[in-house]
């Protein structure tokens, strides 16, 4: 049975001192959190943790890590905060536990199978530490050694989601042992008969096979000898669960597998490798297009070695890997083995060092090789995939997308229609802004509304291409419809001015006009005009053919409605609002913008019909429109409180507020208060006016 005093002193080879104690006190916390829980095995459960602990322990690893190994399920299973760990333990600690924690919630199986390698990522990008994953590692492969005790579903369950998800997880990370005792350990869950089957055939291939192997590995070691070379040689043996994916994926027979003898020999340097390659080439004839150089050209996860395969004697297959020491450390506990290396100072393991930052580099994008361990920890601290974020349809479905991703790009990666109606989100099921960067993990529902429309505003902030065009699209269109119903409404006006309206205007009229102006739709000349491009007054008196014979009766104003969208504008200068005497100014290209009758900036084109049209409010018109007031008043404590809450008291909205402060005595406020009306509007002063030491209110207009 293992024992914390038996871990601390297998901690004390490596650690100092005050670490090794560090890692006690975390156990004997989580003994007292853990106090009365038993593992289904009936052991007391903190035996899991100190079995976690003692993994990691195999792979050297800091003592940040032991300590998060022991208090790896408080959090989880005991109720105790982070924020209780972080006074106890520090930050760092307290954020392993956290970062293991949020993995061991995520719920991989209700998922689709497909899905596994994008959970993979996403368990990858969530765990903004390293060393997150490694302790989840060392958690799930104790979990794994001690899968006998649990019930049938259950064990599977877990299997196959190790299959799915670690084992590649420490593919990925180049642990290949961690990988090989995951496959073996899931695959006798998943699949006891075939595993056994298959570990009994082995069994006797080797047996049968012996003889021949200690006679390939006498004369390859003999060949080394001769040229005077050290190295280890000795046979290799694949694993069951490897055995049994190439006996289905490619579809051979076992003898097939089992025909190939596999040696691997290990050198102290990089050159003593290329030497055992001549050696061997010259030994057994090489298999043409079979050898490969990894050493060279390293595998993404770091993974160094030569590989070729020879024609032994009696023609049969040898395949031999060839490495350094290092790299074999780095073969068997990839991004592990810095740890492991960490220890031997007199040595500086550079190059298992190097081959471990270039696996982050490879998989990171990352820039500089570290000098030092300490670096070396900070820089696996930043997101192992910087440039994504993964989160949740509500189905379940993984997306992919760029970092910085908003709910809008998610809606419009699901479909150009939900992102096209979408009006809100929920991020982890509570509303959140559509502008919010989506954090890896979430779970995003896009809240839609049948005809909504995009948002220009949304342009600021989307990130993905396809939204982005998508929305461009949509607005265009958006903007050609509602252009093309100003235009009929202004053409319209005109026309009845003369008596007569657009539907009456008899068809070959109407054509011979487009064709004079090069327009192929009556709609593109409609749009032209509400755009601002064409005259409306021009347009109907040719199509009317009255070259100036008779005046057309006075015409009424234009009403506006605020439904007009994109094509119609409120002018920033003097902020009408409904109720305010207005014109309109059609400016090229812009369609309409609304200004107040006595604008100053439309003084001088106030009386000429081309430029200027007569506007007047709708009954029924609608929105919400931005007016800026001026308040001056007393100084007071909680002034700005107390100004929200009166235009909060008439419903009305602020959108903006800033101060002045004029003397000790008076302050100015400048609001930008939005109003439905001017009598909304009156409501919102007559309160604002209510309140003691207000002198003055002015409208502010241009
Ligand atoms: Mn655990």
């Amino acid at each position: 049975m293992p024992s914390i005093d038996a871990l601390a002193d297998r901690l004390s080879t490596y650690l100092g001192n005050d670490q090794v104690n560090l890692v006690r006190r975390a156990y004997f916390y989580a003994e007292q959190a853990h106090d009365g829980q038993r593992r289904r095995s009936g052991e007391a459960y903190v035996t899991h943790p100190l079995a976690v602990a003692n993994i990691l322990a195999d792979m050297h690893m800091d003592h940040q890590s032991l300590m998060a190994a022991m208090l790896h399920d408080v959090i989880e299973d005991t109720g105790i905060a982070k924020e209780a760990l972080q006074a106890q333990f520090g930050e760092t600690v307290a954020e392993l536990v956290d970062g293991v924690s949020k993995l061991t919630q995520m719920n991989f199986e209700t998922k689709a199978e497909a899905q596994a390698e994008n959970f993979q990522k996403m368990a990858m990008a969530m765990a903004r530490d390293i060393r997150v994953i490694l302790v989840k590692l060392a958690d799930r492969l104790h979990n794994m050694r001690t899968l006998e005790v649990l019930s049938g579903e259950k064990r599977r369950r877990i299997a196959k989601e190790t299959l799915e998800i670690y084992a590649p997880i420490a593919n990925r990370l180049g642990m290949h042992n961690v990988r090989v005792e995951f496959e073996d350990l899931g695959f006798k869950a998943m699949h006891p008969m075939r595993s056994a089957l298959i570990q009994r055939a082995v069994r006797r291939a080797r047996g049968n096979r012996k003889e021949i192997v200690n006679k390939i590995e006498e004369s390859l070691s003999h060949c080394l000898a001769v040229d005077g070379i050290q190295g280890d040689v000795c046979g290799r043996q694949k694993h069951l669960y490897g055995i049994y994916k190439k006996m289905r994926g490619k579809r051979r027979a076992f003898n097939e597998i089992m025909d190939v003898y596999a040696f691997r020999i290990v050198v102290d340097k990089v050159d003593t490798c290329y030497r055992v390659l001549g050696a061997v080439h010259n030994l057994y004839k090489p298999l043409p297009g079979r050898f490969k150089d990894y050493i060279a050209i390293p595998k993404a996860n770091g993974y160094q070695s030569l590989h070729t395969t020879l024609f032994g004697m009696h023609g049969v297959p040898i395949e031999i890997q060839i490495r350094t020491r290092e790299m074999e450390e780095m073969a068997n506990n990839g991004i592990a083995a810095h740890w492991l290396y960490k220890s031997s100072d007199d040595e500086q393991p550079k190059g298992t060092h190097a081959r471990a930052r270039q696996w982050v580099k490879g998989v990171l994008e990352m820039q500089q090789r570290a000098g030092n361990s300490l670096e070396f920890i900070e820089s696996v601290k930043i997101d192992l995939f910087p440039d994504e974020v993964y989160v949740f349809t509500p189905k379940g479905r993984i997306m992919e997308l760029p970092k910085g991703s908003t709910a809008v790009d998610f809606a419009y990666a699901v479909h150009t229609d939900v992102g096209n109606s979408c009006i809100a989100c929920r991020i982890n099921r509570r509303l959140a802004p559509l502008s919010e960067p989506l954090q890896s993990g979430s779970t995003v529902e896009i809240v839609s509304a049948p005809g909504a429309r995009p948002n220009p505003a949304w342009l600021n902030f989307v990130v993905t291409g396809k939204a982005r065009t998508h929305i461009r699209h949509a607005l265009k269109l958006q903007r050609r419809s509602e252009s093309i119903n100003l235009g009929e409404r202004l053409l319209n006006k005109v026309l009845n001015g003369f008596d007569s309206a657009l539907d009456r205007i008899p068809v070959e009229r109407v054509q011979a006009m487009l064709h004079e102006y090069r327009l192929e739709l009556i709609e593109d000349l409609l749009e032209d005009i509400g755009l601002g491009n064409r005259m409306a007054y021009v347009v109907a008196r040719r199509l009317l053919s009255t070259e100036g014979e008779h005046l057309p009766s006075p015409e009424g104003p234009l009403a506006i409605r605020g439904t007009e969208g994109l094509v119609l504008s409120y002018a920033k200068c003097c902020t009408p609002i409904p109720g305010d005497p207005i014109v309109g100014h059609l400016s090229a290209g812009k369609g309409m913008v609304v200004h107040l009758e006595n604008c100053r900036n439309i003084s001088e084109i106030r009386h000429n019909p081309e430029k200027c049209i007569q506007l007047s409010w709708a009954k029924d018109v609608t929105g919400e429109f931005n007016v800026e007031l001026r308040v001056e008043l007393e100084h007071q404590r909680g002034l700005i409180a107390l100004l929200a809450s009166s235009v909060n008291a008439a419903d009305g909205n602020i959108e903006k507020i800033s101060m002045d402060e004029r003397d000790g005595r008076i302050s100015v406020v400048q609001l930008v208060v939005s109003v439905h009306d001017r009598v909304h509007l009156a409501r919102v002063i007559k309160k604002l006016r209510a309140l003691t030491g207000v002198i003055r209110i002015t409208r502010m207009r241009a």
